[in-house]
């Protein structure tokens, strides 16, 4: 008898990727540009030339045999070093390379992380709306995921929601800041309350509790937003980050998880991400992205564009009479259905060729998301289409 678990999930592919294949399926029928699909977070801005660059250097330039080779299973040394040295630079974590285990991408990260710090039958909590593959993850590594509510009109996290959710099989706690969908970030206020929490927890039941930190938005910030990172106020975290969306390079498959310094298990935590890593099969991450990446630190794609795209799709929708969370990160707008129903929206916005996710899907009612990781043209062209949406509304 197959996997019945791994068959249903097969079977029912996700929302974001179905909508994504009817726009293929529409853009055959109605032509190319008369489809404006909002539905998927694939960076349209192209990867830095610097990666291009040091790409084909590699290629042309290195030893064929030791450039294609095996890496050791944690990752190369010299790209550990580069992250490690760029993290204390810019964050000032105080991180060793030995606390960094490359990946093949956060959804990588993130399984082996959650596959190494729960037991079965323990809980991992998420706030909603949250990345839909954390549900995935967290199962698929015998833990049940917890939903709990962030906060209204600003989705930060809402303690008295969190705490009636807390308990003592809660080993871990996901946060995504910036975030997909709603484009928010935490505030260092509420890392700072959420580090306190986490603490008062731990000494209550007296074990670890782990904050994971997924972070493949981190570079993508707006209006000189300050970007906090939950590593520097609480030392149980762990981070998943991701070149995708940074470089634009996700279809690359290349990340890392980093064990903060001050872990009180760091050691043994890192082991058990190796051990997690291994019984994956994720060792090894695609070794000439590695040495791309460990090459280029501190590069990112170009992010004024997102910034640009922003200001036009906010500023129009709203304009509309659209309600939206103005987003101060990632390349998301979260807006909210007129009729309160956000699959009805999308199916309504069908009709005027825009894909727009519901919010469903992230585990919250009422909502589309816009991802605007598109052409400013597709943006622009777009416009008369919401402009139609919202008058089918009578807004
Ligand atoms: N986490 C979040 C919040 C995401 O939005 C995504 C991808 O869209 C991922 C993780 C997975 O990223 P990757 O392509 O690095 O696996």
């Amino acid at each position: 008898m197959i996997n019945r678990q791994m068959t249903q999930l097969g079977e029912n592919s996700s929302v974001i990727r179905e909508l994504f294949e009817f726009g293929k399926q529409r853009k055959a029928v109605v032509g190319e540009d008369k489809v404006f699909d909002f539905s998927i977070g694939n960076p349209n801005v192209p990867c830095p030339q610097a990666i291009t660059d040091t790409m084909v250097k590699l290629i042309t330039e290195s030893d064929a045999a030791a450039l294609h080779g095996y890496t050791s299973a944690v990752g190369d040394n010299g790209t550990r070093q580069a992250i490690a040295s760029y993290m204390n630079e810019k964050y000032g974590i105080g991180v060793d390379f030995t606390d960094i285990y490359m990946t093949v991408g956060a959804a990588a990260s993130l399984t082996i992380t959650l596959r190494a710090l729960t037991n079965p039958g323990e809980e991992v909590i998420v706030f909603t709306p949250y990345f839909p593959e954390y549900k995935v993850f967290i199962e698929n590594a015998g833990a049940v995921c917890v939903e709990v509510p962030a906060r209204k009109g600003d989705f930060q996290i809402d303690f008295e929601a969190l705490e009636a959710a807390f308990s003592e099989k809660t080993a871990a706690i996901i946060v995504n800041s910036p975030n997909n969908p709603t484009g928010a970030v935490l505030t260092a206020e509420t890392l700072q309350s959420l580090a306190d929490y986490l603490k008062e927890k731990e000494a209550k039941y007296g074990k670890e509790i782990y904050l994971i930190s997924d972070e493949p938005y981190r570079e993508l910030v707006y209006d000189g937003t300050e970007l906090k990172l939950p590593v520097q106020y609480y030392d149980n975290t762990i981070i998943c980050y991701s070149y995708s969306k940074s470089l634009s390079l996700p279809g690359e498959r290349i990340g890392y998880i980093m064990v903060s310094p001050r872990a009180a298990s760091r050691k043994k935590v890192f082991a058990t991400i190796c051990g997690a890593g291994r019984s994956l099969g994720f060792v090894c991450a695609p070794a000439l992205m590695q040495f791309v990446v460990g090459q280029n630190q501190g590069v990112t794609s170009d992010i004024s564009v997102y910034a640009e795209n922003r200001a036009i799709i906010y500023n129009a929708l709203t304009e509309y009479g659209f309600e939206a969370v103005r987003p101060d990160g990632a390349f998301y707008l979260f807006v909210k259905s007129p009729s309160g129903d956000g699959n009805e929206m999308s199916e309504r916005a069908k009709k005027q060729e825009l894909l727009l996710v519901p919010s469903d899907s992230f585990g919250m009612e009422g909502y589309v998301r816009i991802s605007y990781c598109v052409s400013k043209k597709q943006i622009e062209d777009s416009l008369p289409a919401f402009k139609a949406l919202a008058e089918s509304y009578g807004l």
